[in-house]
């Protein structure tokens, strides 16, 4: 029963780990867009495992697929080739533009980000790795460097030699630049502090610079970034930011890495990769996540050029990396997406939702903004618009409870765990978007009561 859970939790699972809600759910199955409790309660998943189910809880698809691999071989490690991984290799390098090519298969996001940290320094010889605050990259000792949101950052005796950087958050930031972000909704910043946006990215750019001529960044290996800010609360940067720290990195010999482990896949809608968004073309970029569905997968993919650097330095093994069920899996959900044309549902139903969402802002003070692209959409509480003050954290523990009892999870970030984020798998349908629209507008309205 759910209390020997609870008690088995409490005895033998680490305290680190915490779960949402008070009393937490305990799930029995999924369907697609659906989970169901042991109740046989059902609940719209709009967190989709963080940002994960890509393409639906048991996808069939996807299901037989990982079933027929299952009699077919699970394992070879790294050793020993099999028809799957090249499978997948082929498709997934076919989805990234030249030079981007070379594949390295892991196993979370975290290793992956590990393995673009080796490869950016021993290219470049260098040691000093840039990323923003607010950033995450992985909970391992050497991404913990790059991390830098709140209590998942944790020093490390020694350093890491990663450098944090002011991150140009369009909501939160001194400067704004809330109407060149890239999102059919704008910022409504009550204040008169933002210059206009083009001014905001100049300024974001200046503290840039700064970092990279301090001290320890001189010489840099790499800069790290997420298209968008995941666990920080969905930040999106002004339009045309990552286009000139791009190339500010590359003038001193740094290597540009796209963190996508949560924008790709086509979860952005309008390109399947976020850094297309941004008109850039990184030199590293790390994927996990979607990629799988939630089977466990991840991948790095590079130049070549970058790929002998280390190789000439390495020789690099992974047990579990480009296993024959998670390559099956991961060519099953590149195809679902192509099939069930789940990028472009992304792009028209995250807009639609997104307007809806952006309409919740105009009736309550104390949704403060509304943003992302895609189904990956930020709502952020606040005490009220002008002073744009993070919502008290149990005020917005309430009404995601609320939300949870009315049938709809969704998920949470930022460092005051004050903003929803909402990114459901991307078969996600607008009558569904409606009765969480609905959800949400009741809890809110319960909470203003
Ligand atoms: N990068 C980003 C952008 C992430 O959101 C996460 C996980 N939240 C990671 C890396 C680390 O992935 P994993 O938990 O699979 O190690």
């Amino acid at each position: 029963g759910y209390n020997r859970v609870l008690e088995i939790h409490k005895d033998h699972l680490s305290p680190v780990v915490t779960a949402y809600f008070q009393k937490p759910l305990l799930l029995h199955q999924g369907h697609m867009e659906w989970l169901f409790d042991a109740e046989g309660n059902r609940y719209l998943d709009f967190f989709s495992g963080i940002v994960t189910v890509s393409v639906g809880h048991c996808h069939p698809k996807v299901n037989a697929v990982a079933q027929k691999q299952l009699g077919r071989l699970w394992h070879t490690s790294t050793v020993f080739f099999h028809p799957p991984m090249h499978e997948y290799a082929e498709k997934l390098a076919a989805l990234l533009p030249e030079p981007l090519k070379v594949i390295f298969l892991v196993n979370s996001g975290s290793e992956a980000n590990e393995l673009a940290m080796l490869m950016a320094r021993a290219h470049s010889n260098n040691i000093d790795i840039i990323s923003f605050r607010g950033a995450y990259h992985g909970g391992s000792p050497y991404t913990l460097g790059l991390t830098n949101v709140g209590t998942y950052k944790m020093e490390l005796p020694g350093g890491t030699g990663c450098q944090p950087t002011m991150c140009p958050d369009v909501f939160r930031g001194p400067w704004g630049g809330s109407h060149c972000r890239d999102s059919p909704v704008q910022t409504i910043r009550k204040c008169s502090c933002a210059p206009d946006c083009c001014q905001a990215k100049d300024q974001y750019i200046e503290q840039f610079k700064d970092t990279l001529s301090t001290s320890v960044a001189k010489s840099i290996a790499g800069f790290f970034a997420e298209p968008i800010q995941g666990v920080n609360g969905v930040v999106q940067y002004p339009k045309g930011f990552l286009k000139e720290a791009f190339e500010l990195v590359r003038a001193r010999g740094g290597v540009c890495i796209a963190d996508e482990v949560q924008t790709g896949f086509g979860r952005l809608g309008s390109h399947f990769w976020g850094f297309q968004t941004h008109d850039v073309l990184p030199d590293i970029v790390t994927m996990a996540k979607g990629i799988g569905n939630g089977f466990p997968m991840a991948a790095v993919v590079t130049t070549p050029e970058i790929a002998k650097s280390l190789a000439k330095r390495l020789q690099y093994f992974n047990t579990f990396g480009g296993n024959p069920m998670a390559c099956a899996i991961g060519s099953a959900v590149l195809e679902v997406i192509k099939e069930e044309n789940l990028q472009e549902n992304s792009q028209e139903v995250g807009t639609y939702m997104l307007l809806k969402f952006a309409k919740l802002r105009d009736e309550f003070e104390i949704v403060g903004d509304v943003r992302g692209k895609g189904l990956m959409i930020g709502i952020e509480m606040v005490q009220d618009k002008m002073s744009r003050r993070p919502l008290p954290r149990e005020e917005v523990n309430q009404i995601h409870e609320d939300c949870k009892h009315m049938g709809l999870l969704v998920g949470r970030g930022g460092i005051f765990s004050q903003t929803f984020r909402i990114a459901p798998s991307m078969c996600i349908t607008k009558p569904e978007v409606d009765f969480a629209t609905e959800v949400f507008r009741s809890a809110l309205t319960q909470h203003m009561e």
